[in-house]
This record gives structure tokens, sequence and C-alpha cells, in this order.
């Protein structure tokens, strides 16, 4: 392929890919979004391994019949392996696999960095350029270790696997600024060694550190800041992939790693604003469940008196009712009853009530989560606010039915400056006439922060998996 077609295949799949992020914004246009990125990519991929670096194309031909093999063996590989993830991953599992994808990208910036490190055959015009390839590894390296230890660690915490509580070691401020001298001085090392057999031992401490600082990291961040955690990882990748194409002077990974690492940094900042957090306090750590009142454990005795009412006593409300707010959670995700809830919505409509659905920016385990679960099961569009939308029409709302969720309702938020999430913005089911819980037990949510919504007077609870409880409802509306 001559050097012209791969810059224009490469220029159309960076704009493939910002039409992929413009579609990706709007749940009416996001499947053609994902086809924009799906079609960007096969070509940046194509025009790659048939472009000059990989190719030759009369300058250079670094890969030649047996390299097409162990490119095409590595693409079938990886292909297949996205290919059953996809299909066997869970929608509940979605956020794990993200944050283990993330940690790939972190991984593949370190390998590219150590191999352009090793590799000596590249003949560099001026001293000056040398040190810039030297620079782009160091901090290639950097931000490709912190990002692949962090979104390991990220996975487990998001799959249950790690708990949530932040560890907060002592001092760990002073560990961190320690860390990052540490980082510079070493980079000064590198950059001056003599040869790559000298250099190499700056670079793998400085490796060894950013590793540990990574864990470090999202071990300090507590459970109610996670949704920050994973869209900063997000960020970081992209900075990742970014400096992957400065090492390999590429620059449709420079522009695709740059659009990913600034659309992860605006993400982080919404949810920041949505959490009314501040972003250097959640990086710092300490925020989450760590300072706050203990939380309650599941199956312990609860800190009041609750009402429990049947399906057929829930329909009953639903009936009388006028205008009702429907607010999911993570565990309609869970028991995957976003379809009943589709149901039960366009019958209450037909008969005349305002169905409208209430919905939290940080709700399940990762940002979008119910908006892609509602699309899913073609709940229209125009009647699901975003939480600033529909707060102040809680006052005049008959029944605010909560399926499956527990962080994002919880009063204690406005109520108890010493909670936990004191200070994060949660949808006031409790100022509706009526509320419904729908959970299995008293157990508290990802946060692990009692909920006080449940003991108050005007609230109920359905006890039960929601798509099974949600099936009785749907049978009671209907008889
Ligand atoms: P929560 O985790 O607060 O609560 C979910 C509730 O669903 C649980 O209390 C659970 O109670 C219930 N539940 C679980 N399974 C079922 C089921 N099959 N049927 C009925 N109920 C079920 O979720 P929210 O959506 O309210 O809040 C999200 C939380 O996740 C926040 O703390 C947020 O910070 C955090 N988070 C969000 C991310 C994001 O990007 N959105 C990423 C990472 C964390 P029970 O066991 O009694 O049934």
């Amino acid at each position: 392929m001559t050097a012209s077609l791969a810059t224009v295949s490469y220029i159309g799949a960076t704009i493939l890919f910002i039409l992929s992020l413009g579609g990706l914004s709007n749940p009416e246009t996001s499947r053609r979004g994902n086809l924009y990125g799906i079609v960007g990519m096969a070509i940046a991929v194509i025009a790659t391994i048939l472009g000059r670096r990989v190719a030759g194309g009369g300058e250079i031909a670094l890969v030649t019949g047996s390299g097409y093999a162990w490119i095409i063996g590595a693409m079938a590989i990886g292909g297949t392996i996205g290919l059953i993830a996809a299909r066997v991953v869970k929608m509940t599992q979605m956020p794990e696999l993200v944050a283990i994808m993330h940690s790939l990208v972190g991984l593949a910036a370190c390998a590219i960095g150590y191999a352009s490190y090793i590799d000596t055959s590249t003949v560099f015009a001026t001293p000056a350029d040398e040190t810039i390839h030297l620079i782009e590894i160091y901090v290639g390296v950097l931000i490709g270790a912190v990002t692949f230890s962090g979104s390991v660690i990220a996975f487990g915490k998001l799959s249950g696997k790690i708990g949530g509580k932040p560890v907060l070691l002592p001092a760990r401020h002073w560990i961190n600024l320690v860390g990052l001298l540490v980082v510079i001085w070493f980079g000064g090392a590198f950059i001056h060694a003599e040869n790559a057999s000298v250099g190499m031992t700056p670079l793998i401490v400085m490796t060894v550190i950013a590793l540990l600082f990574g864990v470090h990291m999202v071990m300090a961040i507590g459970g109610a800041d996670m949704p920050v955690v994973v869209s900063m990882l997000n960020s970081y990748s992209g900075w990742a992939a970014a400096a992957t194409g400065f090492m390999l002077s590429n620059d449709l990974l420079i522009v695709t790693g740059a659009l990913v690492g600034s659309s992860g940094a605006i993400l982080s900042y919404i949810m920041c604003r949505a959490m009314n957090r501040n972003f250097i306090s959640v990086i710092a750590g300490g925020f989450g469940t760590g300072g706050g009142a203990p939380a309650a454990k599941a199956g312990e005795q609860p800190a009041g008196e609750v009402v429990a009412v049947s399906a057929q006593e829930t329909a009953e409300l639903l009936k009388e009712s006028k205008n009702v707010i429907i607010v999911p959670g993570y565990g309609m995700a869970v028991a995957q009853a976003q379809h009943v809830v589709n149901e039960i919505t366009q019958h209450l409509r037909e008969k005349g009530v305002n169905v409208r659905f209430g919905i939290h920016p940080v709700a399940g385990r990762m940002p979008g989560h119910m908006n892609v679960l509602l699309a899913e099961a073609k709940v229209p569009y125009d009647i699901v606010m975003e939480m600033d939308e529909i707060n102040e029409d809680f006052p005049d709302t008959d029944v605010a039915m909560v399926i499956g969720a527990n962080d994002i309702v919880n009063p204690a938020a406005q109520e108890d400056p010493t909670s936990p999430i004191a200070g994060m913005p949660v949808l006031e089911v409790w100022k509706a006439k009526t509320s419904i819980v729908m959970k299995r037990s008293m157990a508290s949510g990802y946060a692990g922060v009692d909920n006080p919504l449940f003991y108050k007077e005007n609230n109920r609870m359905l006890f039960g998996d929601a798509k099974k409880m949600l099936d009785e409802v749907l049978v009671a509306l209907m008889a």
C-alpha cells in the first residue's frame, strides 16, 4: 500500500471514530455509532498491516510471508476471544469486562515500550530525536503500567473478588509523593544511560513503582466512588494508546488514543459532578465507604420497622395512580427485569397513567447502564429522564417504584452528614405519596450503607427477585 493511500485510510478511520463517538452519545443513534466504529477499526487494521511500517513498500519490509502468518494467527486468537466474551458475558458483567479490556491496553503500551527500547535498529537524525523517543518510551510505559495494574484491581472490585472498602495505608499521600519523585529521578537516569543495558534498570524500577501505584490508587477508592475510577481508567487507557502511537510513530493511534483519553476525562468530570465529588479527592482516595458510619451488612437487624407489600397490593397502588416514576438500579440488571418493566409501563400508559423513568447517573455498574437496558427493552426514550430533569416532580407523584436500586435513592446522602455517601445527589423518591422498593432482602447496596428510606412511613417493601415480582404485578394488573 502506498504511503498516500495509507494516510487517506487513516484520515477516513479517524473521521469514522469521531462519528462513532458522536453517535454513541444518544441511544437513538448508538447503533449507527457502533457501526462507524467497527468500519473505522477494520480500515485502521487493514491499512496498518498492509502499510509501509509492516508490509514495507519500497523502504523497509518488516514483515514477510511467515510474519503475516503470525499476525493472522494473533488476530484469529484475539478475535475468537473477543467474540466468545461478547456472547458469554452477561450485561451485569459488562463493567468488569470493560475494566479488564482497559488493562490490556496498558499491558500493550508496556510491552511496546520495552520492545521499542530493546530494538536498536532505528537510526535517529539528531540526538534530540533520540531523547524524545526515550521520553516517549518512559512516559508510555509509566501510563501503561498504572493503567494495567489499576484496571486489574478495578476488575477485582467490580466483580466482587476484592472488597469495596477502601484500603487506606498510613501516610499514603507521602508514599505516592516519594514514588513520584523516584520515578522522575530514574527518568533522568534512563534518558542519560549510555546504553540499553544500563537504561534497563531505571526502566524496570519505574515500571514496578508504576504498577504498585496503580494498585494503591484503586485500592484506596471506596465503593461509592468506583464509577469515577472506571471512567478515569477509561481515560488512562486512551492516553496509554496515544503514548503507544508516539512510540510507533503511528498518527492514527495517537489521534484515537487522544479521543478516548479526552472523552474518558470528560466522563470522569461528569461522574464527579453527578456524585458531588471533587476529582482530586477521589483520586487521592479515602472517600467512599471509609470515613462514615458503619455500613449495615446483609442479614443484620433492620434499624426500624418496614412495611412489606405483596405484588397484588403493588398492582392496586399502581392502578389507582395518575403519576408514576420508575427508578431502576443494579438489581433490575441482575434480574433482567427490563422487558417486564416495559410491559407494565405500556399497560399503565394505555390506562392513562403518566409513567416516567428517573435515571441516576451512577445507577447500575457502568455509565449509561440503565439507558442501555431500557433501550434494549424498547422503552420510549422520551419518558426516560435524567435525575436533574425529574427530581422536582416526586412531590406530585403517586407512586415511585424503585426496582433493584438502593444507593441512588438513599436519603442519608442528604440527611446524615456522617454518611459515607453524604453530599451525593440522589433521586428523592420518599417525596412521592408512596414509594415502593423492590429488592430481595434488607441488604445494603454497592456502597455498603444502610438505607433509611426503607423505614419511612410512606415506604413499602416488595421483597423478592425483581423479575419474578414484576411478573406477578403484571398478572395482577391484567386481571
Ligand atoms: P446498589 O448496588 O446500590 O443496589 C442494588 C440493589 O439491588 C441491592 O441493594 C440488591 O438488594 C438489589 N438486587 C440485587 N439483585 C436483585 C434482584 N435479582 N432482584 C431485585 N433486587 C435485586 O445499586 P444502585 O443502582 O442503586 O447504585 C449503584 C451503585 O453502584 C452506587 O453505589 C454506585 O456508586 C456504584 N457503582 C456504579 C458504577 C457506574 O458506573 N454506574 C460503577 C461502579 C460502582 P438485595 O440484595 O436485597 O436484593
